[in-house]
């Protein structure tokens, strides 16, 4: 590259540029053809913005091969290229109010205008397709590639199923070529299961969900596309032969809708910069809720004749933009690395971190995932790291920035051979990727799994936190879980311990006592029997009625019950083979730690069965949690958090946030009365006219 020797930029500002030329170019190949991002979005964008800002300071600095010229990278070999008939654009991006502001205004003054309606729609975080219909049949679908040409997925693309292969609709209201536009995705609740998977054959997990999109839709052989649940939501129209198309964006996305394309419903209009941002909130609020991820909102001039006229600057276009969320993603540095042992042994490491502000949150310390995890990714302690939080997942450390200028003395870290509680040697399942210390006696283990048995989820015993559970195993008050249970004869001695007193020994053991009575459910997740979940005890509770029930039956009778499979069952089996868990049940039932369940079955045919119930505020005639266990008792889900697949939200007196959200998200909301009736006489609750 060369640049004039008159010229007056100054050299550190042509040193920078090509520097960033090279790396926004790498990331984007990597990004786009290997499907391995280097980096993350937010680094993404700020070298972006930074080019875009020394080319606009220093226009001489442009170059036709510049990234700001051209998005994405040329088609991988193994796709035909397709040459994208209306080139498919790209955004410009603002990342607050002002940014929403100085847009509309330049729009507005653009067009002489006081004001332009607008639509905002979810920035779906996944990947941008075309598709062409030619007499309403599916015949090509292409992936955006560098916005002029992409890549040829067809084959791949009749996989998805929200995709219609056919458009629904009359033949002469569908164009006889007509493109739609959308974004294909990895729904979120499909992610996890997916690496999991690929863990298991060996291959590398994707990073996030967007990329296992990407490399979805990229498999060279579509039959394994075809195993991935791949979605797809539609959002605009590209090439159209024949026909008047609709006049605004808004009725476009009802007419894709009418032909069979799957539309975003929680789009909506604006007629201001205030709506747009109460829409920003909102979207915002809901983020969390949604199963598929979303970086951001889009807003577009709704009149596609005012779109025409305010036409395109570069590649962007002057009626669109795109607000992104602040970025939850942070660089820190990891001052250390440690190893847990959980309650299965498993030897977990994790980061202590420099504290730093991820999405609004302070974050010390993420999780490493495993031995394979920090050899792969090469964490080592001192390095530079990026961290990353996504809704209430643990946050993770994801890559490591600083490779390349690592002191002479940085060593490769060294998992731990023994473990770290007991010294015993560790064993490490490749098919499993975890590290485990298989003592049975390791003492980290008996104090986690005390801590488990003693959390709220399991028996609720206040004041056997993480302290106690490490003092009284150590010090010999425990040396089983039932032991516990036989604390109260050692009052005198526990008075003793430091820092414990009268009120907190009477509390604890009070608390104990109190634990008796938990439901049978709650004593079988609280013995930490791996694999059993909350959700498998329920089921095992109900079918098996006590621990005597449950102990004799056989791997064929536990393999019959629905939400039960083969793996709970032999879990199952085998613990109560080994000598000393079916002393443990003896010992709790003698000591009277036996709960009966004689929930009654759930009847099949009440309408409540298969719903989702969320019970809040304060009901008269029950509890919240009598409320729940009815629910339960006719085969419906009592949830804790309301969300879009919540049926009912029980609202009593007093109802707060959750009522809130549910009038968001447009759940129906019921009050004790409706509730009661529903539950006893099975008359399910209407809804008044909706006011859509
Ligand atoms: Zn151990």
């Amino acid at each position: 590259m060369q640049f004039d020797s008159d010229s007056s930029i100054p050299d550190a500002a042509i040193v920078r540029a090509i520097q960033l030329r090279g790396e926004i170019n790498r990331a984007n190949r990597l990004y786009y053809v290997e499907n391995a991002p280097e980096f993350g979005d937010a680094e993404w964008d700020a070298r972006m913005q930074e080019l875009l800002a020394l080319e606009q300071a220093h226009p001489e600095l442009k170059t036709p091969d510049s990234p700001t010229q051209r998005v994405g990278a040329p088609p991988a070999a193994g796709f035909n290229e397709v040459v994208h008939p209306v080139p498919m654009l790209s955004l410009g991006n603002v990342f607050d109010e002002d940014g929403v502001r100085a847009w509309y205004k330049r729009a507005l003054d653009f067009l002489e205008l006081e004001s332009a309606p607008m639509v905002c729609e979810l920035k779906i975080d996944g990947l941008a397709l075309a598709i062409t219909y030619r007499n309403g049949v599916m015949e090509r679908a292409a992936t955006r590639g560098d916005g002029e040409r992409g890549e040829d997925v067809t084959a791949n693309v009749r996989t998805i199923r929200s995709v219609p292969l056919k458009l629904d609709g009359q033949a002469d209201d569908i164009p006889p070529v007509i493109e739609l536009r959308g974004e294909v995705f990895l729904p979120n609740s499909r992610f996890a299961t997916l690496n999991a998977e690929r863990e298991k054959t060996g291959l590398p997990a994707y990073v996030n969900p967007r990329n296992s999109a990407s490399g979805s839709l990229r498999q060279l052989d579509s039959t394994e596309t075809a195993k991935r649940p791949l979605d797809m939501f539609f959002y605009a129209l590209g090439y159209i032969e024949g026909t008047d198309v609709p006049s605004s964006h808004w009725d476009t996305l009802q007419v894709i809708n009418k032909w069979g394309g799957r539309t975003n419903d929680w789009t909506r209009k604006a007629n201001s910069v205030e709506e747009v941002m109460a829409a920003i909130a909102n979207a915002g609020e809901v983020r969390e809720s949604l199963d598929y991820g979303i970086d951001g909102v889009v807003i577009k001039i709704d009149s596609l004749s005012l779109q025409s006229r305010l036409g395109f600057v570069g590649r962007d276009p002057r009626w669109a933009i795109a607000y992104k969320f602040p970025a939850e993603q942070a660089e820190t540095t990891l001052k250390a690395i440690h190893v847990n042992v959980g309650r299965t042994g498993a030897l977990t490491p994790w980061a202590e971190l420099e504290p730093v502000m991820v999405g609004g949150v302070t974050i010390g310390r993420a999780t490493l995932h495993n031995k394979d995890e920090i050899a792969r990714k090469d964490f080592r302690e001192g390095d530079r790291v990026i961290i990353q939080r996504a809704g209430d997942v643990i946050p993770q450390v994801v890559e490591v920035t600083s490779k390349n200028i690592r002191p002479a003395d940085s060593q490769p870290y060294q998992f731990p051979d023994a473990c770290p509680s007991c010294g015993a040697p560790t064993v490490h399942s490749e098919d499993e990727a975890v590290t485990r210390c298989v003592n049975t006696a390791c003492p980290a283990q008996f104090e986690r799994l005390l801590e488990h048995f003693a959390s709220r989820g399991a028996m609720d015993i206040e004041g056997l936190g993480e302290r106690v559970s490490q003092v009284l195993p150590r010090l010999g008050f425990v040396s089983n879980i039932a032991d516990i249970y036989r604390l109260h004869d050692r009052r005198e001695d526990l008075l003793e311990l430091d820092k414990m007193g009268e009120t907190r020994v009477d509390n604890l053991l009070n608390a104990i006592e109190a634990s008796r009575t938990q439901p049978l459910s709650k004593l079988l997740f609280a013995l930490g029997i791996s694999s059993i979940g909350s959700e498998s005890a329920e089921w095992l509770s109900h079918r098996f009625h006590s621990l005597t029930g449950l102990k004799e039956a056989t791997e064929e009778e536990l393999r019959a019950i629905d939400g039960i499979g083969p793996v709970v069952a032999s879990t199952l089996v085998d613990y109560f083979t080994v000598e000393q868990n079916h002393q443990l049940i003896d010992d709790l039932i003698e000591l009277g730690v036996n709960p009966i369940d004689d929930t009654p079955e759930p009847s099949a045919d009440h309408p409540a069965n298969g719903m989702t119930f969320v019970v809040t505020g304060r009901l008269e005639a029950m509890s919240r949690s009598e409320a729940q266990n009815r629910i339960k008792a006719l085969g419906g889900k009592a949830t804790g958090s309301v969300t879009k697949k919540t049926n009912f939200l029980v609202a009593g007196a007093e109802a707060g946030s959750k009522l809130d959200k549910a009038q968001r998200l447009d759940v129906h909301v019921i009050n004790e009365s409706e509730f009661i009736k529903f539950m006893d006489d099975g008359i399910t609750p209407t809804r008044p006219e909706s006011d859509v």
